[in-house]
């Protein structure tokens, strides 16, 4: 019987949000401590643990069916490969590992465009990203590759400034730096091989992809129960961020309320539930939603 193999960051960002997506989709791994390859007892499926830099090379030669990684290490891949035309479909957005590629300069540094930019020295781990962004500006600056701590090199005058990943901006400001421009958005997406994958394995990963949706679409919408009158039921669909069509059921011992169920695609706040309230709608329940699959 064929296995899918799918490569996961080993130790990092991504790596728990990944695993436990992957439980949600019925796959629970095996993972020992210091070992390459993990087994799953729940689908024919075997994790690759591996640095996330090294997952595109990987899904490219077809060692692995399926990857996890982040659209900036993707990206950054293909570009450097691009004359041998590495070329892999990202089949979904995983809505997790949310984070953009941003040129910082020093805080005291005068900067009002990109055009300020040239002839400088920019510190990245992303040159070819970089490099991209600049020939689209039309800016000459130089790309200085370094791995790792890309922050400091300014403060050890390597570099006039750096391009580098941000997600809140609090390691640029406790290094004395200003953002100034983003210049790539990334989340983390699933890549499949473009090696031809057989008939068997084709199907597992359709199956994938669907229970993948169904997770995905279950996060953030809630099930909302409540009592209304009939006559509030408009109102009330307008108070619901993202709701579907209620299924209205009649009321034992009540000829004007009824039971309201909503599935609602957005968070539910406080300040909803008020409203409903206040609408006439009584013993309001919000459940979360586990898996949706339309
Ligand atoms: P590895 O040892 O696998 O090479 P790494 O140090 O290169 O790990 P991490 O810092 O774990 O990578 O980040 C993995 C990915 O997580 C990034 O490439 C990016 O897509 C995403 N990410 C999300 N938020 C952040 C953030 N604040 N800083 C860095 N990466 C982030
Ligand atoms: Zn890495």
């Amino acid at each position: 019987m064929e296995k899918l193999t799918i490569a996961i960051q080993k130790s990092g960002r991504l790596t728990d949000k990944t695993l436990n997506i992957l439980s949600q989709c019925g796959l629970e791994f095996h993972i020992k401590k210091d070992v390459l390859f993990a087994s799953c007892a729940s689908y024919p499926a075997e994790l690759m643990l591996v640095r996330d830099d090294d997952i595109p090379a990987y899904i490219a030669n077809g060692t692995c069916d399926l990857g996890f990684v982040g659209e900036n290490v993707l990206e950054e891949k293909v570009l450097k490969n691009n004359n041998y035309d590495l070329d892999i479909p990202i089949i979904k957005k995983m809505n997790y590992g949310k984070c953009r590629l941003s040129i910082a300069v020093p805080k005291e540094q005068y900067f009002e465009s990109v055009k300020d930019l040239e002839g400088k020295v920019i510190a990245t781990s992303y040159p070819n990203i970089l490099n991209d962004f600049l020939k689209a500006q039309g800016v000459d600056a130089k790309a200085t590759m370094i791995n790792g701590a890309v922050e400091i090199t300014p403060k050890l005058n390597v570099a006039d400034a750096i391009c580098d990943i941000v997600s809140t901006g609090g390691t640029l400001k406790a290094n004395g730096l200003k953002e100034v421009a983003q210049i790539y958005q990334s989340e983390c997406v699933l890549v499949e091989s473009p090696k031809s994958i057989c008939d068997e394995k084709r199907k597992m990963i359709d199956q994938l992809l669907q229970r993948l949706d169904g997770v995905l679409s279950a996060q953030n919408t809630k099930y909302v129960m409540m009592n209304a009158s009939k006559a509030s039921l408009d109102k009330i669909k307008e108070i619901l961020p993202g709701a579907e069509e209620p299924s209205i059921m009649p009321l034992a011992q009540s000829s004007d309320k009824v039971a309201v169920h909503i599935v609602c695609k957005e968070e539910v706040f406080w300040k909803t539930i008020e409203q409903l309230k206040a609408a006439g709608a009584s013993s309001i329940l919000v459940l979360p939603i586990e898996k949706y699959i339309q």
